[in-house]
């Protein structure tokens, strides 16, 4: 029996238990994996739990993949790479910090045919997500990154890194400076939260969408709603859309490999979970 969790703040929208345990039950194995409701200020008292009543390890997301490391024995090469965790394996009483967000990109954009190797990417946004996307397109080989944001010193602290030859720009984010990026790009992705369940806010307008090439992805990290206003405008301009779901499911099934400490057949169990929560 494995025994593992999913903390965050909020937490109760996670549809992590759904995924992991679609992917678990495929291979066999048996486990339990709740979903825990961690405040920033409770992260050492959850760890602390968690070592004692032996959990093999857990998922984090906002606000906690950066406030782990301190409580981390080890942190692998992509975790450091990212400067975030989003999978941690207690072993032995000592936890291991991994990130899978980045492949789990890299993983969805090529169920679209697309990869960073040679592209031209927008990124809207310069939070976590945005990072750790745009640390990926780097390392794989993206051509260029265009990073639309409100707070340009974020986007500056994210590309902070070595570019290999990725040129980057930072701009802001009106709707007009957005269009100048997107006149040659590849593949448009938003790592902000406009659009999604529960967020009041949305774009100003959808304009710059008539900028991109018509063989564009759009890409948008929400996968509540399953279809954004943005993918919505975009599919009505006849463009190609993905939401966040498949890079939800691989950095879940990328998880599992180093909670179970081996390979695992990532198609195979894509095709479970996307069959187990396609429709939620
Ligand atoms: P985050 O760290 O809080 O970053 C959010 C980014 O969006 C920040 O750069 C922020 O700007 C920007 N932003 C927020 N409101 C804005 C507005 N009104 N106008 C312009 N920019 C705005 O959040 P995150 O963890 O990166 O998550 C971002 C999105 O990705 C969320 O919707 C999340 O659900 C999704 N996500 C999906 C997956 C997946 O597996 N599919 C994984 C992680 C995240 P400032 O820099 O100015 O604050």
């Amino acid at each position: 029996m494995i025994r593992l969790a999913v903390i965050g703040d909020p937490i109760e929208h996670s549809l992590s238990p759904a995924v992991h345990g679609a992917a678990l039950d495929r291979l066999g194995v048996e486990y339990e994996y709740k979903k825990v409701h961690v405040r920033p200020e409770e992260l050492g008292e959850f760890v602390k739990t968690a070592k004692r009543e032996g959990l093999d390890g857990f998922n984090l997301t906002m606000p906690h993949k950066v406030n782990i490391l301190p409580y981390l024995s080890r942190i692998d090469d992509e975790a450091r790479y990212y400067s975030a965790v989003n999978t941690v394996c207690i072993r032995n009483g000592e936890l291991h910090g991994f990130n899978t967000d980045g492949i789990g990109y890299e993983l969805a954009l090529g169920r679209m045919g697309k990869k960073f190797s040679g592209s031209r990417l927008v990124v809207l946004g310069a939070g976590g997500a945005a990072a750790a996307v745009i640390a990926a397109a780097i390392r794989g080989g993206a051509e260029s990154i265009s990073v639309a944001c409100r707070t340009a010193a974020h986007a500056e602290k994210i590309c902070d890194r070595d570019l290999g030859d990725t040129k980057i720009k930072i701009c802001g984010f009106s709707d007009t400076e957005i269009a100048a990026e997107c006149e040659c790009a590849e593949v448009l992705i938003n790592a902000t939260p406009l659009g999604m369940e529960g967020v009041s806010h949305s774009f100003d307008g959808f304009d710059f969408i008539d900028a991109l090439p018509g063989d564009a992805l759009v890409s948008d990290l929400i996968y509540k709603p399953k279809k954004t206003a943005l993918l919505t405008e975009a599919e009505n301009r006849g463009l190609k859309i993905q939401n966040g779901l498949d890079m939800l499911i691989f950095q879940a099934i990328a998880a599992d490999e180093r909670y179970l400490d081996r390979q695992l057949d990532m198609q195979d169990l894509y095709n479970t979970v996307i069959d187990a929560v396609g429709d939620r």
